[in-house]
């Protein structure tokens, strides 16, 4: 008897610190009732707002350093001086079942999950979807209205969030969020586009197996 059955997708969420990334993320979890946000493991202290096993889970560098030393990471990064990661087994068990998952995950994050996808092994099926402000100078008022930054911390994500639109083009789908309503509906436009091309193929698939 085969156990064989679709595996959940991935979708890869990058793109500067203040594009939306998290605001559209939460937005797809409510509307699509088999999606998942994939919870990450970091260093950083929580923000205003941010709860331990939520948003994030929120560990000790000791604890990210055991973690990494037991392999628990498909992949894991250092962003703006903090680490973070993303549980392999958290993320199998999700797709394992048909799940889908949202990663949000900066651009180094993102290019490991890419290269580890290319072999094979991982039998993982990924979209990679980069979220850009309408303008740096937007992104910066939009994290300062966020949460009380100091200076020195805006211009350190201001330098990175240059670096990693450098490399939008690495991604499959690039939506500008400027208005957040034509935004969400692009995301969710790539989100069930990649619904749909799996019913498709699924239901001409199906009679194959006698179902
Ligand atoms: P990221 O996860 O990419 O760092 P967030 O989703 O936290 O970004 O968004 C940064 C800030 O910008 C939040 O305060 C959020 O409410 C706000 N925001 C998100 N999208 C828009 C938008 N389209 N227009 C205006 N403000 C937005
Ligand atoms: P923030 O601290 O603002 O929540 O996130 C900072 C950056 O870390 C964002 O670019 C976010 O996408 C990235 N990030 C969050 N979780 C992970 C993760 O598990 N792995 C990697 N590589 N980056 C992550």
């Amino acid at each position: 008897m085969s156990s064989e059955h679709k595996k959940g997708s991935v979708f890869v969420v990058s793109g500067p610190s203040g594009a939306g990334k998290s605001t559209l993320a939460k937005k797809a979890v409510e509307f699509f009732p088999d999606l998942t946000f994939s919870i990450s493991y970091t260093t950083r202290k929580p923000r205003a707002g941010d709860v331990d096993g939520v948003d994030y889970h929120f560990v000790s560098a000791e604890e990210f350093d055991k973690m990494v030393e037991s392999g628990a990471f498909l992949e894991y990064a250092t962003v703006h001086g903090k680490s973070y990661g993303t549980s392999g087994v958290e993320l199998s068990k999700v797709i394992d079942r048909g799940g889908n998952v949202i990663l949000d995950i900066d651009v180094q994050g993102a290019a490991l999950i890419r290269n580890a996808l290319s072999t094979g092994e991982h039998g993982m099926d990924a979209v990679f979807i980069f979220v850009l402000p309408p303008s740096i100078e937007e992104c910066r008022e939009r994290l300062k209205k966020r949460a009380n930054l100091s200076e020195d911390e805006l211009s350190k994500r201001m330098k990175t969030a240059v670096e990693e639109i450098k490399r939008a083009e690495e991604y499959d789908f690039v939506i500008v969020n400027d208005g957040l309503n034509e935004a969400f509906c692009e995301f969710q436009a790539v989100i069930e586009g990649k619904k749909s091309e799996t019913k498709e193929k699924w239901a001409g698939l199906k009679g194959r197996y006698g179902l």
